[in-house]
């Protein structure tokens, strides 16, 4: 039996079954396909202006390294908008997590960095908080505080983002979320009743919040088997290590609930995102008008009294040890002459 032609070129033969239109695709066109989506994206959105400052955050993994590869590429052959300027960075959450996951890519990250002129930083929880997420974690878990180990370190890495991007003057920040990930999200917030947290999601940065970096997810609309494929065939490293902590991580199960239900609904993914924006935009109309607060600890912006991250590091008994943490911050802030 003879392989059947691509249905976009018609010429080679196709070797991907893109499930969500019916196409089969050789890889030259669903390379194309995923570089015409994310440059779409952009530009749609309106992710990157003319001038902007945008930080790429590297977890390790193939996503952000297929967004720096692409980011790269777009901007070396004039694609992006003019004077938009890239610096790359990882956020090491100190053990048992980077030492190997999110650190063993670094290599290729610098190989990246240099064929592209992307700058490239590593910060570390130590360095920005004066605690690490393990230590956090053990505070309240010795209280019998059971939070996800993957919990504490979102909140943690969503913070340090905003500092590093005030420390570096970014305008923006783009992270790897692919299609799987938006649409995850989208079910979790659902399944967990946290209506809030909508308010954080959809296609285009939070501009006008004082005190948050705007994020942008330029993979939003590519499916997480497509980015593994460009990654696989452009010499992105896969990830070879899970995180030790990824097993009983909700997200973990809701993977394989979606993949079941895409077998009858191909558009499930798709579906749920678009949802989960619509949703975003209505609510952000209403939140808008909601003026925030500072945290009685720390000052960063926040709905309630306390920020989510003072609320994690004092129920794990290790407020002082950060407030003094940040007191030493700031003063070395005041001291350095820019
Ligand atoms: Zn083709
Ligand atoms: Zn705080």
């Amino acid at each position: 039996m003879e392989t059947p032609a691509c249905t976009r070129c018609g010429r080679r033969p196709a070797n991907y079954y893109r499930t969500s239109s019916g196409e089969r695709l050789c890889l030259n066109c669903l390379f194309r396909s995923i570089e015409d989506t994310v440059l779409r994206t952009i530009k749609k959105y309106q992710l990157m202006i003319e001038g902007d400052k945008v930080g790429i955050a590297i977890s390790g993994g193939k996503d952000s390294l297929t967004l720096m590869y692409l980011l790269g590429k777009f901007r070396k052959k004039g694609e992006l908008p003019k004077n938009v300027e890239l610096i790359a960075f990882s956020i090491n959450e100190g053990q048992p997590y980077s030492c190997f996951y999110r650190m063993a890519r670094s290599d290729y990250v610098r190989k990246l960095s240099d064929e592209f002129n992307i700058p490239y930083r590593v910060f570390t929880f130590k360095e920005l908080f004066g605690v690490t997420a393990a230590e956090v974690a053990h505070g309240l878990w010795s209280k019998e505080i059971n939070i996800h180990m993957c919990t504490i370190d979102g909140v943690l890495r969503r913070r340090a983002m905003n500092i590093i991007g005030r420390q570096l003057g970014l305008t923006k920040i783009a992270t790897g979320h692919n299609l799987d990930d938006e649409s995850q999200t989208v079910l979790l917030n659902v399944t967990s009743n946290d209506l809030d947290r909508f308010s954080w999601f959809g296609p285009t940065p939070e501009v006008d919040r004082e005190g948050f970096i705007p994020r942008i997810k330029p993979l939003r609309f590519v499916r997480e088997e497509e980015v593994a494929i460009y990654a696989h065939y452009h010499g992105i490293p896969l990830m070879e290590l899970e995180c030790p902590f990824v097993y009983n991580n909700p997200r973990y199960e809701l993977k394989f609930t979606l993949a079941r239900w895409e077998r009858d609904n191909p558009n499930i993914k798709h579906s749920l995102v678009s949802f989960g924006d619509s949703l975003a935009k209505l609510l952000r109309e209403r939140t808008a008008k909601v003026p925030l607060n500072r945290c009685r600890y720390c000052g960063e912006p926040t709905s309630g009294d306390v920020c989510r991250v003072c609320d994690l590091i004092s129920r794990a008994g290790l407020l002082d040890k950060y407030l003094v943490h940040l007191r030493t911050l700031k003063l070395t802030d005041t001291q350095s002459p820019s």
